[in-house]
């Protein structure tokens, strides 16, 4: 079977599978064979055109595979490996400064128009830069290709959490990946959830999280997306408290307290967006904790064909925390 790439033409159009010339590998990158790769709300808002992307555009960015051929010493054919959804130049005034995912050069996997860098196909060009991470024979595919963007943002959005009592808005996979990251760095720490859907309250609590209370949290951390959801959760932040925000990327996300409220409460605000170099390790660990106290049968469910794909991307968000979706031949 030759490999196989989807293409994105713009907003309301079927995404159309073909098969692009395939690249001649420059120093320092890898061809990859995508063995599955999980549907991110941010493919959504592309798709309906609610984030731009250049067309035409090569989708996704949540993915696992393995090396076919590789032209980095660290990579070799075989190998089964996560990668960096961002990758920076390592040499600009803000990677000096550590702040690699805000490189002045930043590369972003599935956002643009380059073929062959989304994981929405049998095969990835796997730039030099991208960060790599081999995955533990174990951890299932479907577990693993989130790695490169939940987990790995709910490392960074944990890494920026103080204090014992903890609140997390937001029930899908970065709120409970967040709040996992937030219990397994402290593990005596209190950390509740607010979720409304009961299934994602079930989940929340097989992973260690206390359900919401009305006692007031040391930190709230927002996940969701939606900013109806802070305004209420505000009134539980204590005096000297922090927020977190990490979900709200839309326009829609004015902030519900005035800066007299901020300045009487003593409060702190960290926002934090991606992951910056060095943190896909951690998230690797981070997925292998939360697949084995839910193992992912239960939180992802497998595209049973790619025709379906373009239905589950225009539709609403799943039931399931991912939807994994497979370009190449099913691992027998
Ligand atoms: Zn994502
Ligand atoms: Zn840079």
């Amino acid at each position: 079977m030759s490999p196989v790439l989807a293409e994105f033409a713009g907003p309301g159009q079927a995404l159309s599978l073909g098969s692009p010339a395939t690249p001649e590998l420059d120093d320092g990158e890898v061809w990859l064979r995508v063995t599955c790769t999980t549907i991110c709300g941010s493919d959504r808002h592309t798709y309906h055109g609610r984030r731009s992307t250049p067309l035409p555009g090569y989708l996704g960015h949540e993915a696992i595979g393995i090396v076919e051929a590789s032209r980095r010493p660290d990579a070799q054919p075989g190998d089964r490996v996560t990668f960096s959804m961002l990758v920076s130049c390592g040499e600009c005034d803000r990677c000096a400064a550590g702040l690699g995912h805000k490189c002045r050069k930043v590369f972003k996997y599935g956002h643009e128009n380059l073929p062959w860098t989304g994981t929405y196909g049998s095969h990835m060009r796997l730039l030099k830069g991208t960060e790599l991470a081999k995955l533990p024979g174990d951890l299932p595919d479907e577990a693993a290709a989130p790695i490169n963007c939940a987990f790995a943002t709910g490392i960074a959005v944990a890494d920026h959490v103080v204090g014992h009592r903890v609140r997390v808005i937001g029930g899908g996979l970065v709120g409970l990946a967040t709040a996992l990251a937030v219990l397994l760095a402290h593990p005596a720490r209190e950390v509740e959830v607010i979720e409304p859907d009961t299934q994602r309250q079930v989940w929340a609590k097989r992973l260690g999280m206390k359900p919401s209370t009305d006692q007031p949290v040391d930190c709230l951390v927002e996940c969701a997306g939606v900013r109806a959801a802070l305004e209420p959760a505000m009134a539980g932040l204590k005096i000297g408290g922090r927020l977190v925000l990490a979900g709200l990327v839309h326009p829609d996300s004015a902030l519900p307290f005035t800066a007299e409220a901020l300045i009487r409460n003593l409060w702190t605000i960290v926002g934090v967006h991606n992951y910056a170099p060095g943190v896909l390790p951690r998230a690797v660990d981070l997925a292998a904790e939360f697949n084995r106290r839910i193992p992912c049968p239960e939180w992802t469910r497998t595209l049973p064909s790619l025709d379906e794909l373009d239905t589950c991307l225009a539709g609403a968000p799943d039931e399931a925390l991912r939807v994994a979706v497979r370009f190449g031949p099913d691992p027998a």
